[in-house]
């Protein structure tokens, strides 16, 4: 039996994770559930999966949890060990009874624990790709070094990781990454600036959290899969293409020295590679229907626009940069979006206070986790500046927005 934790479990991927071992329940058991607020969802996860610690994010709401855990019929004798913050975290992802950590938590709340796991030599899921954005270096560093196994749940990358598969790492020349190209893929450049949260939030083909959901209709989340493709599989950018495909079926393609491209399609569902990520090397019995091939139709390819999407291209000078620059860029965009979707900004404005912030911010490479989260405050807090400053400018210029 297999140990897992999940970081983030009452997220979207948490709740896959958790579909995924329910039906897996003769491998896998959860070992340990942490999230951030959603106490209703979490007392309903640990009804069903029994963990033996459960954490949350704020202390304040241990008590809460207890009771609301009492009157639900948890008994006290049953009661897993309650914990919170940072510490609990790690104290999950590392304790020495885990096998596997899911990381899925949004953001980089989760970066301690993801790192501590590698440190530790566990097998990890990888969703959370702001965690190698923000700290690339040092995760995969801590990685190789522990033996520890990261596979990509992200579906292009976990797609690059299959096709992998067909040669050696030394003769691929290319790795080629789909996007759907979100809800704006075909929105003239003039009406961006008008698009509301509301429309941001409603993605073609993927079901996600918000943060995700909005940066795929801005593309940055394309560019971080460009910057989380160059850790996970030793890559330069310029080795790193994006292609929309507007279908999600073909999650990516990698080219070999020959010419030869092997692609990796299969349904648009999370639980296919989370699936993957937790009984690699071997494959599981398929977790959702297989494609039916009498249905595909058509797959379509073409290049992305960088006029229309400028986050896509900064992503790219960012991993040139290096990785005090990634870091920037994960922060500002993550104050940016949620200022977008709480109506303090435009849509364009995420990628112009993401690109006002990363000329603002030089710093040197960071040497620890201390240092990534440092300079993850600093990113913020300027981000949260310059935000203010433009809402300022607005009420003194109110034709100014837009
Ligand atoms: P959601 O917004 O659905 O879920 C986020 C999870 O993180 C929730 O469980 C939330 O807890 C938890 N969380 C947030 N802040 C904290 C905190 N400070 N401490 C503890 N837990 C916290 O996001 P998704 O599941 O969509 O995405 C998770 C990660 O996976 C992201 O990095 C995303 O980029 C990546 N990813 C997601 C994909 C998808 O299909 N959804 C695809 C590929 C990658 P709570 O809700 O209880 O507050």
């Amino acid at each position: 039996m297999r140990r897992v934790t999940i970081l983030g479990s009452t997220g979207s991927i948490g709740e896959n994770t958790l579909d995924v071992i329910r039906r897996l329940s003769d491998r896998f058991e959860v070992f340990a559930l942490v999230a951030g607020r959603n106490l209703e969802k979490l007392v309903s996860q640990v009804l069903e999966f029994r963990p033996r610690l459960v954490v949350i994010e704020e202390a304040s709401r241990l008590s809460e949890l207890r009771e609301r855990l009492r009157a639900a019929g948890c008994r006290d004798e049953a009661m897993p060990e309650l914990d919170w913050g940072p510490a609990g975290r790690v104290h999950a992802a590392a304790a020495a009874e885990v096998d596997v950590v899911m990381s899925a938590i949004v953001g980089i709340a989760g970066l301690e624990a993801t790192y501590e796991a590698a440190r530790r030599g566990k097998r990890i899921g990888l969703a959370a790709k702001e965690v190698l954005v923000a700290c690339g270096k040092l995760v995969m560093e801590a990685s190789r070094a522990a033996g520890s196994e990261l596979i990509p749940v992200d579906s292009e990358h976990n797609g690059v990781h299959q096709c992998m598969r067909a040669g050696r790492r030394d003769e691929v020349t290319r790795v080629i990454l789909t996007a759907s190209g979100g809800p704006f893929r075909d929105t003239p450049k003039e009406e961006l600036a008008r698009v509301t949260p509301q429309q941001a939030l409603c993605h073609p083909t993927w079901r996600m959290g918000k943060r995700i959901t909005v940066d795929s209709a801005t593309m940055m989340n394309k560019g971080f899969e460009v910057i989380e493709a160059c850790w996970l599989f030793d890559l330069k950018p310029e080795e790193v293409e994006v292609v929309i495909h507007p279908q999600s079926t073909v999650h990516a393609l990698v080219e070999f020295r020959d010419g030869s491209v092997i692609a990796q399609a299969s349904a648009t569902d999370m639980r296919m590679p989370i699936q993957y990520a937790l009984t690699w090397p071997e494959r599981g019995p398929a977790p959702v229907p297989h494609l039916d091939w009498r249905q595909t139709r058509r797959w379509d390819f073409s290049p992305p626009d960088p006029d229309r999407f400028p986050l896509l291209k900064l992503a790219y000078q960012a991993q040139r940069t290096g990785p005090a620059a990634t870091c920037v860029l994960n922060a500002a965009d993550e104050i940016a979006v949620a200022a977008f979707l709480e109506g303090r900004i435009g849509f364009t404005e995420i990628a112009e206070v993401v690109e006002e912030v990363l000329g603002a911010l030089a710093s040197p490479e960071p040497q620890s986790v201390a240092d990534v989260l440092a300079l993850d405050a600093e990113a913020r807090r300027l981000s949260l500046q310059r935000i203010r400053a433009r809402e300022r400018a607005r009420v003194e210029q109110p034709a100014a927005r837009n």
